[in-house]
C-alpha cells in the first residue's frame, strides 16, 4: 500500500497549509510514521521539544521510536486507540513547558482517515496554538476572582451599613432609653450570630454601668445575670478599657483565650462555650454613654464585619441614648419647675408669641383670675375681659390698665416690673394686681413668648386706702388744736419778752411748749404731704428761683439757730455772687434742704462739722450738685437701700434721735418731682455725705 497521499488534484493545497496557523501532519496508520507536516507542526515539535540531546523530531520518524518518554507513549496509545475506534481524539488544551520553561497551551486532534473498505490507514494531526485564549481566559479567571472576592467585601459592607441603617433609623425618634436598647437587642439577634448581647447604660454618679437590655440563653449562670445587672466600674474586668477608650475591645476566642491563662475557665461565657466576645464603648462626644456587648458561636475577628457593625450601630446608639438622656433630665428639671411654679402664691403664665395663647397657668394665677386653669388655656390673652373704663387709677391718677394689656407688650418685647394693673374677674370683681412681664428667647434669641407674673395687691391697696384716708382725716383733725396751741403759746412767749413777772419755771414751759408745738406742726405737715402723695394732690408751685442765694438763706438761718455744730459753706467752681437760675418750688425745695442739715445736725455729734457745698454737677453740665456732708453716725451699708423709703429707720439710731422716718421719703418725692436726683454715700462711725442734683434753667 501506498504510504503517500497525493495532494496533486488540490492545486493550492500544500500553499494553503503552509499558511495555515494550525499545524498539520499526517501519519500512516500501521507505523505510526510522520509522512509529511506543515511548517507550523514543524514548529511545534521543536518547540515542545524539551531535550538538547535528542534528534528533532522530523517526517520519516515513527512515533514508536518515542515511547522511552512518558509523551511518547501516551500519543503512541491514543492512536492506536483512534485506529481502533476509528473515531477522532480531542485535546481541548494542553499545557506544554519547553526546555527553555516557557509555557504554552494546545489543541490538538488526531482524526482517522479511513479507505473504501473503512480501514484507518492514516491518521491527520491537526494542532492550534491557544496559549493566548487560555491566557485570556485565566485573566478572565483571575479577574472574576478577585471581582467575587470584592463582592464578597462589598457584600459585608452592605450586611454592616444595613445593620447600622437598621438601628440608626429605629433609634432616632425614640426618646425612651429602654426602647433603644431593645431596638437595638432586635437587630442585633437578626443579623447575627450571638449567643448573648446587652447594652449597659453609664452611670457615672454611682460609678457603675446598669442593665438597659439583654438578650441570653434560658440557661445562662445566675451569676452571670447578677454580674450582668449591675457592675461597679472597680470590678470590672475584660471591659475595664471602655471607661478611657473608644476603640472596641474584641476578644477573637474566648475559649482560646481561657486556655492561655488570660480568662478563668469559670467565666459564665466561656461556660457557655462562647468563642468571638465584642464590647464596644458608647461615646457620645467625651461622655461615656454605656456599652454594647455581643457573644458569638464562632471566633470574630478584630477587622470583621461583626466588629464594624457594632461600631457603627454604637455610634447612633450613643447618640440616641444620650438624646434620651438629656431629655429625660430636661423633663425632670421641666417637672420640678412645674412643682415650683404651681406652689407659688403669684399667679404666673406663660403666653407664646404665636397667637398669644397662653400655655401655662399656675393655681394661684387661675385664682387671680377667676377662671380654672385650663379655660385660662383656652383663651388667647386678647380675648380676657378688661375693663373699659378705669375705675382704679395710678398714683398718678391715670387709669389702671387692664393684666392682659401689659402681657401683650411684653409679647412685643418689652419688660415690665411691679406695674399696677387690674383683673376683670368673670364675676365682675375687680382685682388690683402687681404685673411684672418679660418676654422669653430661644437659645437663637427668637422671642418666643412671654411669662407674666401677676401678684393680687387688692387687700393691700384697700388698706393703704382706708390708712390714707385716716391719714387726712386725723391730720386735718390735728392741726385745728394744734395751731391754736402755737398761737396762744407764741402769745405767751412774746408776754414773757414784755413783762418780768414770769418765775424761771414758767418761761421754761412757755419756751418748751412753744418748741414742741413747732415740732408737732413740723410732724403733722409731714404726714399731710404723704398723704398728699398717695392721694397723687401733691403739687408743686414752680417758679424762677437763684438756687445759690436760697441755699445760702436756708445755710445762714440753720446755722444761726443750731450753734452746737460747725457749718462751713463750700462753692467749687462758683463765686457766692453767682446766679444759678433754676426752676422750683422754694418752699419745697427749703423743705429739703432743711430736712437733710436737719438730719446731719440730729445724727453728729455736737461740735463736728457739717459742710454744705454746691457746684455743677460734672458729669451732666444741665445739673447743678448740692451736698450736705456730716461727721455724724453714719449709715450702715445694708440700710442705705432702704434709707429714702417711708418711715425706714437704720439700726443704728436709737430713742435720742426722735423722728419717724418720713424726712427722706418726701425729700426724694420733692427732688424727682423736680426731675432731680437724691443719693447718700455713707459708712457707719464715719459720717454721711447726702447728694441732691437739681436742673438748671436757661434763665430766671
Ligand atoms: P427720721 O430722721 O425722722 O428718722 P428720715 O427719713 O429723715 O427720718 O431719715 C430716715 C433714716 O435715715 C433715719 O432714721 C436715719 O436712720 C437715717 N439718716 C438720715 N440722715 C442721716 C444722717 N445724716 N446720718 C445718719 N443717718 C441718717
Amino acid at each position: 500500500m501506498d504510504s503517500t497521499v497525493s495532494f496533486k488534484k488540490y492545486r493550492f493545497a500544500n500553499t494553503m497549509l503552509e499558511y495555515t496557523a494550525a499545524g498539520m501532519a499526517i501519519f500512516d496508520a500501521q507505523e505510526l510514521r510522520l509522512l509529511e507536516a506543515n511548517t507550523p507542526y514543524i514548529d511545534f515539535v521543536a518547540a515542545i521539544h524539551t531535550s538538547q540531546d535528542e534528534p528533532p523530531f522530523a517526517p520519516g520518524a515513527s512515533l514508536l521510536d518515542c515511547q522511552d518518554s512518558e509523551g511518547g507513549r501516551r500519543i503512541v496509545s491514543i492512536c492506536r486507540e483512534v485506529i481502533a475506534s476509528k473515531q477522532p481524539h480531542h485535546v481541548k488544551e494542553e499545557m506544554n513547558v519547553n526546555a527553555l520553561g516557557e509555557i504554552t497551551y494546545w489543541s490538538w486532534t488526531l482524526t482517522p482517515i479511513l479507505d473504501e473498505q473503512g480501514n484507518v490507514t492514516h491518521i491527520v494531526q491537526t494542532l492550534n496554538d491557544v496559549t493566548a485564549q487560555v491566557e485570556a481566559r485565566q485573566q478572565a479567571e483571575e479577574a472574576r476572582q478577585q471581582l467575587s472576592h470584592a463582592n464578597e467585601v462589598l457584600e459585608k459592607e452592605r450586611k454592616r451599613l444595613e445593620v447600622v441603617e437598621a438601628v440608626a433609623r429605629w433609634v432616632r425618634e425614640t426618646l425612651d432609653s429602654a426602647r433603644i436598647g431593645q431596638i437595638a437587642m432586635d437587630i442585633i439577634e437578626t443579623h447575627f450570630d450571638t449567643i448573648t448581647a446587652c447594652i449597659h447604660t453609664a452611670h457615672p454618679e454611682q460609678r457603675a454601668f446598669k442593665l438597659l437590655c439583654a438578650s441570653r440563653p434560658h440557661d445562662f449562670a445566675p451569676e452571670g445575670l447578677k454580674l450582668m445587672d449591675y457592675m461597679p466600674y472597680e470590678q470590672l474586668g475584660l471591659t475595664k478599657g471602655v471607661l478611657t477608650q473608644h476603640e472596641p475591645i474584641v476578644v477573637e476566642d474566648l475559649q482560646i483565650a481561657a486556655e492561655e491563662g488570660r480568662l478563668n475557665w469559670n467565666s459564665p461565657l466561656v461556660r457557655l462555650g462562647t468563642r468571638g466576645y465584642v464590647c464596644v464603648p458608647l461615646w457620645f462626644g467625651d461622655q461615656l454613654e454605656g456599652t454594647i456587648v455581643a457573644s458569638f458561636r464562632s471566633p470574630v475577628s478584630s477587622s470583621g464585619p461583626e466588629v464594624h457593625a457594632l461600631v457603627g450601630m454604637g455610634t447612633h446608639i450613643a447618640a440616641a441614648l444620650a438624646h434620651a438622656r438629656l431629655h429625660a433630665t430636661i423633663e425632670k428639671e421641666r417637672t420640678r419647675l412645674r412643682a415650683v411654679l404651681d406652689q407659688l402664691p403669684e399667679g404666673i403664665l406663660i403666653a407664646e408669641t404665636s397667637g398669644g395663647a397662653i400655655s401655662y397657668a399656675n393655681p394661684a394665677a387661675a385664682q387671680i383670675l377667676g377662671i380654672s386653669t385650663e379655660e385660662i388655656t383656652c383663651i388667647p390673652l386678647h380675648r380676657h375681659s378688661w375693663l373699659r373704663t378705669g375705675i382704679e387709677t395710678t398714683r398718678e391718677g391715670r387709669p389702671l390698665p387692664p393684666w392682659n394689656f401689659i402681657a401683650i407688650r411684653a409679647l412685643s418685647g418689652e419688660t415690665f416690673t411691679g406695674k399696677e394693673a387690674t383683673v376683670m374677674q368673670p364675676d365682675g370683681r375687680r382685682i388690683v394686681t402687681l404685673a411684672s412681664c418679660a418676654p422669653l428667647y430661644s437659645e437663637r434669641g427668637l422671642m418666643t413668648g412671654a411669662v407674666i407674673v401677676l401678684q393680687d395687691v387688692t387687700a393691700q391697696k384697700t388698706l393703704e386706702q382706708h390708712k390714707n384716708e385716716f391719714f387726712s382725716i386725723a391730720n386735718h383733725e390735728l392741726r385745728t388744736p394744734i395751731t391754736v396751741i402755737q398761737g396762744f403759746s407764741e402769745i405767751l412767749q412774746l408776754r414773757t419778752s414784755q413783762e418780768n413777772s414770769f418765775d424761771k419755771l414758767t418761761l421754761y414751759a412757755i419756751t418748751n411748749i412753744v418748741e414742741q408745738s413747732h415740732h408737732l406742726t413740723h410732724l403733722i405737715e409731714e404726714m399731710l404731704d404723704i398723704s398728699r402723695i398717695e392721694q397723687t394732690q401733691f403739687k408743686l408751685d414752680y417758679t424762677p428761683c437763684n438756687l445759690l442765694s436760697l441755699l445760702k438763706h436756708v445755710f445762714d438761718s440753720q446755722s444761726s439757730v443750731s450753734r452746737l455744730h460747725r457749718f462751713t459753706f463750700q462753692l467749687e467752681g462758683v463765686q457766692e455772687t453767682d446766679i444759678i437760675p433754676t426752676y422750683l418750688d422754694e418752699q419745697r425745695i427749703v423743705q429739703v434742704f432743711n430736712n437733710l442739715i436737719g438730719n446731719a445736725i440730729k445724727y453728729s455729734a455736737r461740735d463736728s462739722t457739717i459742710e454744705i457745698g454746691l457746684k455743677h454737677a460734672a458729669e451732666r453740665s444741665q445739673e447743678v450738685l448740692i451736698w450736705i456732708k456730716d461727721e455724724g453716725i453714719g449709715i450702715a451699708a445694708e440700710d442705705i437701700p432702704h434709707i429714702f423709703k417711708r418711715f425706714h429707720r437704720a439700726r443704728n439710731v436709737d430713742r435720742s434721735h426722735s423722728g419717724f422716718g418720713i424726712g427722706l421719703y418726701l425729700v426724694k418725692e420733692v427732688v424727682t418731682q423736680h426731675r432731680g436726683r437724691v443719693w447718700v454715700d455713707s459708712c457707719e462711725g464715719e459720717g454721711s455725705t447726702f447728694y441732691v442734683t437739681l436742673p438748671l434753667a436757661a434763665s430766671i
